[in-house]
Protein backbone atom coordinates (compact mmCIF):
# COMPACT_ATOMS: atom_id res chain seq x y z
CA UNK A 1 0.00 0.00 0.00
CA UNK A 2 1.74 3.53 -1.06
CA UNK A 3 2.40 6.07 1.33
CA UNK A 4 -0.07 8.42 0.79
CA UNK A 5 -3.22 6.06 0.95
CA UNK A 6 -1.37 4.41 4.13
CA UNK A 7 -1.34 8.27 5.85
CA UNK A 8 -4.96 8.97 4.86
CA UNK A 9 -6.71 5.84 6.41
CA UNK A 10 -4.67 6.80 9.17
CA UNK A 11 -6.25 9.96 9.46
CA UNK A 12 -9.77 8.59 9.11
CA UNK A 13 -9.09 6.17 12.32
CA UNK A 14 -8.05 3.42 9.85
CA UNK A 15 -4.77 0.80 10.64
CA UNK A 16 -4.02 -1.63 8.28
CA UNK A 17 -2.52 -4.68 9.40
CA UNK A 18 -0.05 -6.97 7.88
CA UNK A 19 0.52 -10.84 7.41
CA UNK A 20 2.22 -12.43 9.87
CA UNK A 21 5.07 -13.45 7.52
CA UNK A 22 5.91 -10.21 6.40
CA UNK A 23 8.67 -8.98 7.68
CA UNK A 24 6.73 -7.30 10.89
CA UNK A 25 3.69 -8.26 12.63
CA UNK A 26 2.86 -4.82 13.79
CA UNK A 27 1.05 -2.62 12.15
CA UNK A 28 2.50 -0.45 9.48
CA UNK A 29 3.01 2.90 10.38
CA UNK A 30 2.13 5.73 7.83
CA UNK A 31 5.28 6.38 5.79
CA UNK A 32 6.17 10.09 4.94
CA UNK A 33 6.17 10.76 1.51
CA UNK A 34 9.04 10.01 -0.06
CA UNK A 35 10.22 7.40 2.46
CA UNK A 36 10.68 4.73 1.00
CA UNK A 37 8.62 1.38 1.88
CA UNK A 38 8.71 -2.36 1.14
CA UNK A 39 5.09 -2.11 -0.01
CA UNK A 40 3.79 -4.54 3.24
CA UNK A 41 0.34 -6.36 2.04
CA UNK A 42 -2.11 -5.16 4.40
CA UNK A 43 -5.28 -8.35 4.64
CA UNK A 44 -7.64 -6.16 7.35
CA UNK A 45 -8.58 -3.20 8.10
CA UNK A 46 -9.36 -2.48 11.69
CA UNK A 47 -11.23 0.54 12.32
CA UNK A 48 -11.20 2.38 14.95
CA UNK A 49 -14.54 3.12 15.91
CA UNK A 50 -14.04 6.71 17.96
CA UNK A 51 -11.78 7.78 15.20
CA UNK A 52 -13.80 7.04 12.28
CA UNK A 53 -16.67 8.55 13.97
CA UNK A 54 -14.74 12.14 13.93
CA UNK A 55 -13.79 11.56 10.78
CA UNK A 56 -17.50 10.43 9.78
CA UNK A 57 -19.07 13.59 11.35
CA UNK A 58 -15.83 16.40 10.05
CA UNK A 59 -17.15 15.32 6.29
CA UNK A 60 -20.73 15.80 7.02
CA UNK A 61 -20.01 19.31 8.68
CA UNK A 62 -18.29 20.25 5.21
CA UNK A 63 -21.35 19.81 3.09
CA UNK A 64 -24.08 21.16 1.58
CA UNK A 65 -27.41 20.70 1.19
CA UNK A 66 -26.75 18.04 -2.03
CA UNK A 67 -24.18 16.24 -0.73
CA UNK A 68 -25.84 15.76 2.88
CA UNK A 69 -29.20 15.24 1.11
CA UNK A 70 -27.72 11.61 -0.72
CA UNK A 71 -25.44 11.14 2.49
CA UNK A 72 -28.76 10.77 4.37
CA UNK A 73 -30.18 8.57 1.54
CA UNK A 74 -27.60 6.13 1.72
CA UNK A 75 -26.65 5.77 4.92
CA UNK A 76 -26.59 2.35 7.00
CA UNK A 77 -24.91 3.45 9.96
CA UNK A 78 -27.25 1.71 12.93
CA UNK A 79 -29.18 -0.26 10.71
CA UNK A 80 -32.38 0.99 11.13
CA UNK A 81 -32.03 1.62 7.11
CA UNK A 82 -32.74 -1.67 6.56
CA UNK A 83 -36.28 -1.85 8.62
CA UNK A 84 -37.61 1.07 7.19
CA UNK A 85 -38.75 2.33 3.64
CA UNK A 86 -37.20 5.47 3.37
CA UNK A 87 -35.44 8.23 5.10
CA UNK A 88 -37.06 11.05 6.33
CA UNK A 89 -34.09 13.53 5.08
CA UNK A 90 -36.63 17.30 6.65
CA UNK A 91 -38.96 19.84 4.90
CA UNK A 92 -39.44 23.75 4.90
CA UNK A 93 -37.71 26.41 4.05
CA UNK A 94 -33.69 25.92 4.34
CA UNK A 95 -33.22 29.56 5.62
CA UNK A 96 -36.30 29.23 8.14
CA UNK A 97 -36.20 31.49 11.37
CA UNK A 98 -37.75 28.52 12.98
CA UNK A 99 -36.02 24.89 13.25
CA UNK A 100 -38.56 22.77 14.81
CA UNK A 101 -36.97 18.99 15.98
CA UNK A 102 -39.05 16.03 16.72
CA UNK A 103 -38.45 12.23 17.50
CA UNK A 104 -38.20 9.99 14.64
CA UNK A 105 -40.44 9.45 11.59
CA UNK A 106 -43.34 7.36 12.37
CA UNK A 107 -45.69 4.81 10.05
CA UNK A 108 -46.65 8.24 7.75
CA UNK A 109 -43.74 9.50 7.78
CA UNK A 110 -41.72 6.73 6.82
CA UNK A 111 -44.60 6.10 4.00
CA UNK A 112 -44.67 9.34 2.69
CA UNK A 113 -40.81 10.54 2.92
CA UNK A 114 -41.52 13.58 4.77
CA UNK A 115 -41.89 14.15 8.72
CA UNK A 116 -45.26 15.26 10.47
CA UNK A 117 -47.76 14.14 8.11
CA UNK A 118 -49.49 11.87 10.50
CA UNK A 119 -51.85 13.06 13.12
CA UNK A 120 -49.02 14.32 15.04
CA UNK A 121 -48.68 16.34 12.00
CA UNK A 122 -52.07 18.33 11.38
CA UNK A 123 -51.65 19.52 15.27
CA UNK A 124 -48.41 20.61 14.53
CA UNK A 125 -49.43 22.53 11.36
CA UNK A 126 -52.26 24.02 14.00
CA UNK A 127 -49.33 24.72 16.40
CA UNK A 128 -47.27 26.80 13.53
CA UNK A 129 -50.33 28.40 12.59
CA UNK A 130 -51.01 29.49 16.05
CA UNK A 131 -47.95 31.10 15.90
CA UNK A 132 -48.41 33.27 12.92
CA UNK A 133 -46.26 30.88 10.30
CA UNK A 134 -47.16 28.91 7.75
CA UNK A 135 -45.32 24.93 7.34
CA UNK A 136 -43.67 26.40 4.55
CA UNK A 137 -42.05 28.75 6.45
CA UNK A 138 -40.29 26.97 9.10
CA UNK A 139 -38.11 23.59 8.82
CA UNK A 140 -38.93 20.56 10.26
CA UNK A 141 -36.53 17.66 10.96
CA UNK A 142 -36.22 14.61 13.42
CA UNK A 143 -33.50 13.78 15.46
CA UNK A 144 -33.47 10.31 13.64
CA UNK A 145 -33.90 10.06 9.80
CA UNK A 146 -35.07 6.46 9.38
CA UNK A 147 -38.50 5.16 11.36
CA UNK A 148 -37.38 2.61 14.56
CA UNK A 149 -39.05 -0.78 14.26
CA UNK A 150 -42.62 -0.01 16.13
CA UNK A 151 -42.20 3.59 16.74
CA UNK A 152 -39.87 2.32 19.65
CA UNK A 153 -37.74 5.01 21.48
CA UNK A 154 -34.46 5.91 19.20
CA UNK A 155 -31.51 4.01 20.95
CA UNK A 156 -28.77 6.36 22.10
CA UNK A 157 -26.34 4.97 19.45
CA UNK A 158 -28.77 5.57 16.88
CA UNK A 159 -29.20 8.96 17.97
CA UNK A 160 -25.43 9.49 18.10
CA UNK A 161 -24.59 8.04 14.82
CA UNK A 162 -27.85 10.68 13.07
CA UNK A 163 -26.72 13.66 14.97
CA UNK A 164 -24.01 15.14 12.35
CA UNK A 165 -26.94 15.43 9.89
CA UNK A 166 -29.13 17.09 11.80
CA UNK A 167 -25.86 19.40 13.23
CA UNK A 168 -25.06 20.45 9.42
CA UNK A 169 -28.71 21.12 9.22
CA UNK A 170 -29.27 23.27 11.94
CA UNK A 171 -25.61 24.99 10.91
CA UNK A 172 -27.12 25.18 7.31
CA UNK A 173 -30.21 26.86 8.00
CA UNK A 174 -28.79 28.98 11.06
CA UNK A 175 -32.55 29.63 12.62
CA UNK A 176 -33.03 32.37 15.21
CA UNK A 177 -34.98 29.18 17.17
CA UNK A 178 -35.04 25.70 18.04
CA UNK A 179 -38.52 24.27 18.86
CA UNK A 180 -37.63 20.83 20.73
CA UNK A 181 -41.30 18.83 20.58
CA UNK A 182 -41.56 15.91 23.13
CA UNK A 183 -39.29 14.09 25.50
CA UNK A 184 -37.00 11.98 23.41
CA UNK A 185 -36.47 15.17 21.35
CA UNK A 186 -35.18 17.52 23.90
CA UNK A 187 -33.33 14.76 25.66
CA UNK A 188 -31.33 13.60 22.66
CA UNK A 189 -30.44 17.82 22.04
CA UNK A 190 -29.84 18.48 25.16
CA UNK A 191 -27.68 15.22 25.68
CA UNK A 192 -29.87 15.20 29.26
CA UNK A 193 -31.74 12.73 31.12
CA UNK A 194 -34.10 15.92 32.95
CA UNK A 195 -38.21 15.55 32.73
CA UNK A 196 -39.86 17.61 29.84
CA UNK A 197 -41.15 19.02 32.87
CA UNK A 198 -38.43 20.58 33.78
CA UNK A 199 -36.91 21.16 31.10
CA UNK A 200 -39.88 23.23 29.81
CA UNK A 201 -40.43 27.11 30.71
CA UNK A 202 -36.11 27.69 30.13
CA UNK A 203 -34.16 28.81 27.04
CA UNK A 204 -31.81 25.95 26.63
CA UNK A 205 -28.88 26.89 24.02
CA UNK A 206 -27.74 24.21 21.10
CA UNK A 207 -24.82 25.37 19.50
CA UNK A 208 -25.63 29.27 20.06
CA UNK A 209 -28.80 28.99 19.09
CA UNK A 210 -31.81 29.53 21.98
CA UNK A 211 -33.69 25.82 22.02
CA UNK A 212 -37.69 25.83 24.12
CA UNK A 213 -38.73 22.25 24.60
CA UNK A 214 -42.50 21.99 24.29
CA UNK A 215 -44.98 19.05 24.46
CA UNK A 216 -45.58 16.27 21.43
CA UNK A 217 -48.22 16.57 19.24
CA UNK A 218 -49.44 13.13 19.51
CA UNK A 219 -48.86 13.42 23.66
CA UNK A 220 -50.77 16.95 23.39
CA UNK A 221 -53.76 14.77 21.36
CA UNK A 222 -53.68 12.34 24.12
CA UNK A 223 -53.76 15.03 26.77
CA UNK A 224 -55.79 17.79 25.27
CA UNK A 225 -55.17 19.49 28.71
CA UNK A 226 -51.92 20.09 28.10
CA UNK A 227 -52.32 22.26 25.64
CA UNK A 228 -52.18 25.21 27.14
CA UNK A 229 -48.81 24.33 28.65
CA UNK A 230 -47.39 23.79 24.98
CA UNK A 231 -49.17 27.40 24.15
CA UNK A 232 -47.23 29.09 27.20
CA UNK A 233 -43.77 27.53 25.09
CA UNK A 234 -45.01 28.83 21.92
CA UNK A 235 -45.34 31.86 23.91
CA UNK A 236 -41.78 32.00 25.36
CA UNK A 237 -39.88 30.81 22.05
CA UNK A 238 -41.68 34.01 20.04
CA UNK A 239 -40.27 36.01 22.95
CA UNK A 240 -37.04 34.67 22.43
CA UNK A 241 -37.17 35.33 18.28
CA UNK A 242 -38.26 39.03 19.12
CA UNK A 243 -35.81 39.56 22.59
CA UNK A 244 -33.07 38.73 20.29
CA UNK A 245 -33.73 41.27 17.55
CA UNK A 246 -33.79 39.31 14.81
N1 LIG B 1 -43.34 12.09 15.46
C1 LIG B 1 -42.11 12.64 15.36
O1 LIG B 1 -41.43 12.89 16.35
N2 LIG B 1 -41.68 12.94 14.14
C2 LIG B 1 -42.38 12.71 13.04
O2 LIG B 1 -41.90 13.02 11.95
C3 LIG B 1 -43.65 12.14 13.18
C4 LIG B 1 -44.12 11.84 14.39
Amino acid sequence: MDAKRLSRLHDLGITPWVLRHASAAQPARPRPVGESHSAPLAVALTVQPTLAADARASAVAAMDWAALRAAVRDCTACGLRAGCTQTVFGVGDEHARWLIIGEAPGADEDRQGEPFVGRAGQLLNSMIVAIGLKREQVYIANVLKCRPPNNRDPKPEEAELCRPFLERQIALIAPKIILAVGRIAAQNLLHTDTTIGRLRGTVHRLGGVPLVVTYHPAYLLRSPGEKRKAWSDLKLAVRTVQESGQ
